[in-house]
């Protein structure tokens, strides 16, 4: 079994410092102006955070996703959670990192762990959905660059950065024999000529934005290719189970997070003279939410660790279920802790519902309940696909 990991409680102890200073007040407040929170950003840089995923050789700490899942369960807990965190530094720095050029590492990877460059993700398009090979955007080979045609749906933190690491088409789905084959990962400038930003209005409150990205004959170097062109599945899977770990991670601490409002306020709150949480009316739900919320830490944990050993497949697995297991846990806490807070738990002071639509959303995105049931049922128990 794995075991503790020794820098856990340093991360903790760095976030309660940082938290301390950009709490979710402050969060709450770039949430509602629509601003990146760059003051925090910083600090994470400062520290080292941003970096901690990028080998050391290329500006970073080196360690893996077991700290990097401390650190995200951590700003959960403070209820400051960052995305781009999650896309840029785990699943952009890593694919770099582990598939790109010697000269695509320098030239990225110590920048981002300074914090002077971000990067976004961009996979999910509007008609292939969960459908991933059915996406469209097309990247085609001219001279010495890459031709981007195509949309992107639902990309986070676009605006606030200076790279989109895109997942393309460089072979159309009609002409490969194997669904898998033909993708490619490119790194394309956020302001190259042909980029067209649209925010989308999304009931979710947080400093980071969705868009919705259209590329018109946008010319990327082909030095800015990640990998081998055409093999980007190979690679893809890299990003999206640390994605689906971390995600798991963010869950865990938002679910603790609100379970702690909870809590408190079951200890504090005198109805027919006795507080609330006296009642086992609340008090099992609550216990039941912190069994589960601790069951997926556990989980996540066990992933992140699967992970950093490099073992892939049972890493998916894991990744999958600890997402699965996490969001559900952090959903059912939220839930308990509005009912806990009676009608406070609909006012805006409480900050609870401001939080819902953001841990019911850790349900479908990265990836949904029933493509991971799916996977499962698959993958994991080696039953017949039913799609
Ligand atoms: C706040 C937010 C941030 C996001 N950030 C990013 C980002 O930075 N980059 C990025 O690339 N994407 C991003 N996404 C997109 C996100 O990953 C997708 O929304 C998610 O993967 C689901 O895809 P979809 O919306 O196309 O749903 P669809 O694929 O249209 O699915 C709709 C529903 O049908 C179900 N369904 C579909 N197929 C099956 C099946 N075979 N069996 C059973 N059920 C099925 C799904 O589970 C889901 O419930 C973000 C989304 C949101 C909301």
């Amino acid at each position: 079994m794995f075991e503790a990991i020794p820098e856990e409680k340093m991360i903790r102890e760095f976030v309660r410092q940082v938290a301390r200073q950009y709490d979710r007040k402050y969060w709450l407040a770039k949430a509602r102006e629509g601003a990146f929170p760059d003051e925090l950003w910083q600090e994470m840089a400062a520290g080292g955070y941003l970096g901690m995923m990028i080998p050391e050789e290329h500006g970073g700490g080196g360690l893996g996703l077991q700290q990097m899942a401390v650190l995200l369960e951590e700003m959960g807990h403070h209820g400051i959670p960052l995305l781009l965190l999650v896309v840029g530094n785990v699943m952009d720095a890593g694919l770099i990192a582990r598939y790109g050029s010697e000269e695509t590492k320098e030239r990225y990877l110590p920048p981002l762990a300074r914090g002077d460059l971000r990067f976004c993700f961009a996979l999910t398009e509007p008609t292939a959905g969960s459908n991933s090979f059915r996406i469209e955007t097309s990247a085609k080979l001219d001279g010495d660059s890459y031709v981007l045609n195509g949309q992107k749906m639902f990309i986070t933190g676009v605006d606030a950065s200076d790279h989109l690491l895109v997942v393309a088409r460089t072979t159309a789905f009609e002409e490969v024999e194997d669904k898998r084959e033909g993708l490619s990962l490119l790194i394309v400038d956020r302001h190259a000529p042909g980029i067209t930003l649209q925010p989308l209005e999304m009931g979710v409150l947080h400093p980071e934005t969705q868009f919705a990205v259209y590329f018109d004959d946008v010319r990327v170097p082909r030095s800015d290719l990640i990998g081998e062109e055409g093999r980007g599945t190979r690679y893809l899977f890299d990003a999206l189970n640390p994605e689906r770990i971390t995600a798991a991670a963010v869950a865990v601490g938002l679910g603790r997070h609100v379970l702690d409002k909870a809590v408190n306020y079951a200890k504090e709150r005198v109805v027919f003279d006795q507080p609330i949480g006296t009642h086992q009316g609340l008090a099992h739900p609550l216990a039941e939410a912190k069994t589960h919320l601790e069951l997926a830490a556990v989980m996540t944990r066990y992933a992140a660790y699967l992970a950093d050993e490099g073992d892939k497949l049972t890493a998916g697995e894991y990744a999958n279920m600890a997402k699965f297991a996490a969001a559900d846990a952090a959903t059912e806490a939220c839930d308990v802790a509005i009912e806990v807070h009676g009608g406070s738990g609909f006012s805006t002071d409480v900050d609870l519902l401001e939080l819902w639509p953001y841990i019911r959303m850790l349900r479908t995105v990265p990836v949904s309940r029933e493509m991971i049931l799916n996977y499962i049922g698959e993958h994991v128990l080696g039953l017949p696909r039913s799609y």
